[in-house]
């Protein structure tokens, strides 16, 4: 009976054992797979890793703060992870653990379409935005980095040849077509106790002004939480086209799944148990 977990520190907020036990039940897998959420501390986690394929495992997903450390222990990694230095997805096959990073080519599915040639805005310089900024290289955006602290966004960029918002730049939202937000920007209030209406205010932290945004855009938020984020409410309200944190969620499980079970995930199943929660 093979078995999956998302490994996290920590990981009991995670949505991903729902949707991904939703998804094995579709499958009609729900008797012979399983999927559940492990708390590792990150010193721990190689041994456990290790110990995974002797207690059944096919394979798991990792998070936060275990994304850099997965793909330095896998024996084998996809172009895609050794590029982004960073895995999502481990799998166990022939004894072997091997790494793939699944964050990537969710972002540039779920985008209503191609970001080639399109001028792309990606704030933050972190793991998911570095993830972010490779994907939508890799699918001919012209990208630049925008981050709270800009020599990070300059160093990124320079990795990976494209383009960095300096330090005292402004930066003019009508220049780009498609806004990602990848800092933490939001995370408070999308895990608020209740509805507050988003206020403008609330990009303060990022550098777009509210009206600056509009139906020309497409605003990816990576952010979510039990309620919309600021970002992707102001968005949305000012007609852009908005793909939320909970999107790219499921579109990075399902390609997860894809590998480890080989068979092709019921995508609408798997949104509708990641939103359960969502008011
Ligand atoms: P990370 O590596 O810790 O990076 C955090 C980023 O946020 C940095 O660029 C940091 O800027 C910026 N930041 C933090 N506080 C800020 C503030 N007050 N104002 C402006 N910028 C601020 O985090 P990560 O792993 O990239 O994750 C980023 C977010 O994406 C998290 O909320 C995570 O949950 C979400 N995420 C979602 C998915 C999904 O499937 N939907 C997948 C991955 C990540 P400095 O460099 O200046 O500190």
């Amino acid at each position: 009976m093979p078995r999956l977990a998302v490994l996290g520190w920590p990981v009991a907020h995670s949505r991903s054992p729902a949707m991904q036990t939703a998804a094995l039940a579709e499958l009609g897998l729900a008797k012979s797979w399983s999927y559940e959420a492990i708390e590792v501390e990150p010193g721990q986690l190689e041994e456990l890793v290790r110990s995974l394929p002797g207690d059944g495992f096919a394979g798991v997903n990792v998070t936060i703060p275990h994304k850099r450390a997965a793909l330095a222990l896998a024996d084998r990694a996809s172009e895609s992870a050794s590029a982004i230095g960073a895995a999502n997805t481990l799998s166990f096959a022939g004894g072997r653990i091997e790494a793939e990073n699944t964050d990537a080519p969710a972002l540039v599915e779920a985008l209503p379409d191609s970001p080639a040639g399109r001028r792309a805005l990606v704030m933050g310089a972190g793991g998911s935005a570095r993830a972010c900024a490779w994907a939508l290289r890799e699918a001919g955006a012209e990208v630049a980095i925008w981050n709270r602290t800009a020599a990070k966004a300059v160093a990124l960029a320079g990795e990976l040849g494209v383009g960095a918002i300096g330090e005292g730049e402004r930066v003019h939202a009508r220049e780009f077509e498609l806004i990602v937000n990848a800092t933490t920007v939001g995370l408070a209030e999308a895990n608020g106790d209740e509805a507050a209406s988003a206020q403008a205010d609330d990009l303060k932290p990022l550098p777009l002004d509210a009206d600056a945004v509009d139906e020309r855009h497409v605003v990816v938020d990576l952010v979510y939480g039990s309620l919309a984020t600021p970002l992707a409410a102001i968005a949305r309200s000012r007609g852009a086209h908005v793909v939320d944190g909970l999107e790219i969620l499921v579109r990075q499980g399902a390609a997860s799944l894809r590998i480890w079970t080989g068979l092709e995930p019921p995508i609408q199943v798997m949104r509708r148990a990641a939103r359960e929660q969502q008011s």
